[in-house]
């Protein structure tokens, strides 16, 4: 039987990102377990936009940790992860004006860099997008695109260094418990047991079944995402990525100089089996994004879809992730991140360290209570201070 300090279920960006962040805080004998191949679950599918616009504190506060580690990730890192800084806007019509200039304000009294721009200056940044019908943008010239697989595999790379073992196609069947309910390890589909004094799942929505065999109850769904990439037959260049909730879309910019579109409208959201959905975007999904993209940028003379795809989102019921104990001792979970993940891998691996090793978050605005795995059944939520009008809690 094998032995580890730590076992991490799932080798996506979450799970390596912890397994680095505990490795650098001196824990020696960890072990990661992936089902397939490294990131090849959500992290692969990620639009990997990086924003700290944000209604609740600590969510801004992890996403600015990000940013500070994306923008010196070749000085932390001793590698380009693929982070591009060409910014990132919010723009909104009168009905979220209010909201916008709230998460500003609270944005700045964190130190975070955000400047309210009217449509016009905007402009200078878009010039060929329509603007007449927003009333405003938050514009974060930090923020910007990267990649989700390649700091994924960054960090796999260096939690090797540090004396990680990685095992891919290992999927874990099962977690097993001791005869005072603590859990104690997991044991492989392949028959091996391996022994662990802290589990950790970081698997997304396939957490639910392992964690159910428990009694534990993880409110994970896996909805799905379907993302068009648009060559617009125009020179974008490196221009802001754009959450667009007049519309309710975001845009952003390939090097290719494709355009990757994505939804922002959750009002009928489709949850699906993360191993059984449709990988490419429906013929409806696709005409409404050609119409939202037709009023956004009504001068493209040629625009076409190249080509489309589809992820998972692993959603919680406030759209916020769970990073925390469990119920049961041994058990840590860090699920759930509602296509905020990316952005937020950095502090999850930070945060994760903190409570593992200390007990507590070593950033005071970061409350480890927003993030704890109970509060659904306690009847509690993690929402957006404030919230806009028709774009759900994504934003
Ligand atoms: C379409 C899309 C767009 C997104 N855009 C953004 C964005 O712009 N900005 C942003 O911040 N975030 C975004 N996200 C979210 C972000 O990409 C994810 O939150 C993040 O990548 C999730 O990482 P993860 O490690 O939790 O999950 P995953 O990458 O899904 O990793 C979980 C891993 O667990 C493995 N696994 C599952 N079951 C088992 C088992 N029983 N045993 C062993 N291994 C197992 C899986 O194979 C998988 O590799 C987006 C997500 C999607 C889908």
């Amino acid at each position: 039987m094998e032995n580890a300090d730590v076992v991490i279920v799932g080798g996506g960006l979450e799970g390596l990102s912890i397994a680095w962040a505990l490795a650098e805080r001196g824990v020696r004998d960890i072990t990661v377990l992936e089902r397939d191949t490294l990131c090849s679950g959500g992290t692969a599918k990620s639009s990997s936009i990086v924003r700290c616009h944000y209604g609740v504190a600590s969510l801004a506060a992890m996403s600015w940790y990000g940013v500070e580690v994306f923008a010196n990730a070749q000085e932390l890192l001793g590698t380009d992860i693929g982070f591009r800084q060409v910014g990132y806007a919010v723009g909104v019509g009168a009905e979220n004006l209010a909201a916008l200039r709230a998460n500003v304000a609270m944005q700045r009294s964190l130190g975070i860099e955000v400047d309210e721009l009217t449509p016009a200056e905007m402009s200078v940044h878009w010039p060929t997008m329509f603007v007449d019908d927003f009333s405003a943008f938050a514009y974060e010239p930090q923020g910007g695109r990267g990649d989700a697989y390649m700091i994924g595999m960054a960090y796999a790379a260096l939690a090797r260094d540090r004396g990680v073992r990685i095992r891919q196609n290992t999927p874990v069947a099962a977690l097993v418990t001791g005869d005072d309910g603590r859990v104690i390890g997991v044991d492989t589909a392949a028959g091996e047991r391996i022994s662990a004094g802290t589990v950790i799942l970081a698997n997304g929505a396939w957490s639910v079944p392992l964690a159910a065999a428990l009694g534990i109850d993880l409110p994970v769904r896996a909805q799905r995402a379907q993302i068009l990439m648009v060559e617009s037959g125009e020179r974008l260049g490196d221009a802001p990525v754009i959450s667009d909730l007049v519309s309710l879309q975001y845009f952003r910019t390939e090097t290719s100089g494709e355009l990757l579109v994505g939804n922002s409208d959750h009002t009928n959201p489709e949850f699906v089996d993360p191993d059984r959905y449709r990988n490419r975007a429906d013929d409806s999904f696709t005409e409404k994004a050609a119409e939202k993209l037709a009023h956004r940028f009504p001068t493209w003379s040629d625009p076409g879809v190249v080509t489309s795809y589809a992820g998972c989102y692993d959603v919680t019921p406030d759209y916020n992730p769970m990073i925390g104990p469990a119920e049961l001792p041994g058990l840590f979970i860090a699920v759930g991140f509602s296509g905020h993940g990316f952005k937020l891998a950095p502090a999850v691996g930070r945060l994760t360290a903190d409570l593992l090793i200390d007990g507590k978050s070593s950033d005071p605005v970061i409350d480890p209570a927003d993030f704890r795995s109970t509060r659904f059944a306690e009847g509690w939520a993690l929402l957006s201070q404030n919230p806009y009008i028709g774009a759900g809690q994504m934003r």
